[in-house]
């Protein structure tokens, strides 16, 4: 087993830390004072865009790309320490295109969408000029469970019909935004699992009304987390993605890659709270001593340090297994990344922000962001227990019950 990286994935590595640190990391000042203002910074993010996409640094996570598309053909596995240099901050994996939830509607797109709808939509979004929102959780259900939702979308002549509630839609603030992948129920009579379908929403359709963006933890993203109404909302036909009745499917194809790219991110945000938590624990003195020479401090680092390196073998080999045996077959490690990474990463930030005193929960360092961040990922992308439940039906199903298997390991006295 070899834990190192090709001299390929290397070389662009040492290119992105580069790049973050000649374009993005002194940005990071004026990205804050901007949103502050009330704006999205496009303006710089559009010309950091076209220099990363000029020095090849282009949508890196997408592995199966045609050959007129562009982009750079890594393997999930190679993408992976490339997307946790962009996660050191929350904006930059946009300059780059590997942006959630772009990144996940562009796969989506690629594996299901028609050649029209390729040409009408994935090739902006592979180009940068639009992006996209995903709308499936609704505020009047438990969407953790997708088929209870109740979004309607009817058939009606040429055209669909589309009435429900969404919020937390990821993105749909943003300036940019113009495609909605809407989840709904084409068919209430199905199957519970053929009801749903999901179609494409040009953002400004009549009948779309964004009521607005939802804060979490009372922190504002610029690029929306927004309560959405579709108020008989009429698309084309053609606007259905995939056929009726697979929405539920399409969900779950969705959602696997894109899970990964989160963990990622979140492994390099953790990497830096880490690093900013030694620094400080290196600079300031309590009681005589260095705060990392006080034993909790310490085994707050050492603990830190361990849970980063565990999560990052364990992200890496979910990686792996999406190149080997595709998403589906690797749901179990998606699930796991999933349900353990997000709390790593909050863990680690929280352990920073108390080394950093009362200025840990200040706007002055990225970590009260970054725990808001850390905190919302144990619900995107399904809740902690939704995975939990879905490793352990797995771990149950893999092994048959046979009364007595592993009784040969038992030490208690033989009975009669
Ligand atoms: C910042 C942020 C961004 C988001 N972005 C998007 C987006 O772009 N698009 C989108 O569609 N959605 C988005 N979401 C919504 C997210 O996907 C949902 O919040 C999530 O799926 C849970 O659904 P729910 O909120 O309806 O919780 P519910 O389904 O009501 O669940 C509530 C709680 O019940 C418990 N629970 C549920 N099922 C089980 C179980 N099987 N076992 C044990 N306990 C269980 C869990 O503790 C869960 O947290 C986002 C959420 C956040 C916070």
């Amino acid at each position: 087993m070899d834990f190192g990286y090709s001299p390929k994935v290397e070389a662009l590595c040492e290119q992105l830390r580069a790049f973050m640190d000649k374009h993005i990391v002194p940005r990071i000042r004026q990205w804050h004072d901007e949103v502050n203002q009330g704006q999205y910074p496009v303006s710089f993010m559009e010309s950091l865009k076209e220099q990363a996409r000029a020095e090849g640094l282009w949508n890196l996570f997408l592995p199966h790309l045609r050959d007129d598309e562009p982009g750079t053909r890594l393997t999930n596995l190679e993408y992976a320490p490339l997307a946790e240099i962009m996660g050191r901050v929350s904006w930059a994996s946009e300059v780059f295109n590997c942006n959630a939830p772009d990144t996940g509607n562009m796969e989506l797109l690629h594996m299901f969408a028609t050649p029209a709808q390729r040409d009408q939509w994935l090739t902006p979004l592979l180009d940068g000029r639009i992006r996209s929102a995903f709308a499936m959780t609704e505020p009047e259900v438990a969407s953790s469970d997708a088929t209870n939702i109740t979004t309607s979308i009817r058939r009606d002549g040429d055209d669909y019909v589309i009435n429900g509630h969404k919020w937390f839609i990821t993105n749909a603030a943003h300036p940019h935004c113009k495609l909605f992948i809407v989840m709904g129920k084409t068919d209430q009579q199905a199957p519970a699992h053929r009801q749903q379908s999901m179609i494409l929403v040009p953002r400004d359709t009549a009948g779309v009304e964004i009521v607005r963006n939802i804060t979490v933890v009372n922190h504002v993203a610029p690029e929306g987390h927004c309560e959405i109404v579709f108020r008989d909302v009429r698309v084309p036909a053609a606007n259905l993605l995939g056929e009726e009745g697979s929405g539920f499917a399409l969900a779950q194809a969705r959602l696997g890659p894109g899970r990964i790219h989160h963990c990622m991110r979140s492994i390099g945000a953790a990497e830096l709270a880490l690093e900013l938590m030694v620094e400080r624990a290196q600079s300031r003195t309590t009681f005589g001593k260095a705060l990392h020479e006080h034993g909790a401090v310490g085994e707050w680092i050492a603990k830190s340090r361990i849970e980063i390196e565990q999560a990052r073998l364990l992200v890496l080999k979910a990686a792996w297994m999406i190149d080997r045996v595709g998403a589906k077959e690797a749901r179990k490690e998606i699930s796991m990344i999933k349900a353990l990474v997000p709390t790593v990463y909050a863990n680690v930030c929280e352990r920073a922000m108390q080394v950093f005193g009362a200025m840990g929960l200040s706007p002055d360092t990225p970590l009260a962001d970054n725990w808001t961040w850390a905190r919302a990922l144990r619900f995107a992308d399904g809740p902690d227990e939704v995975h939990l439940q879905g490793i352990a039906r797995m771990e149950i199903k893999a092994r048959p019950y046979v009364a007595g298997a592993t009784n040969a390991y038992l030490i208690m006295p033989a009975r009669d």
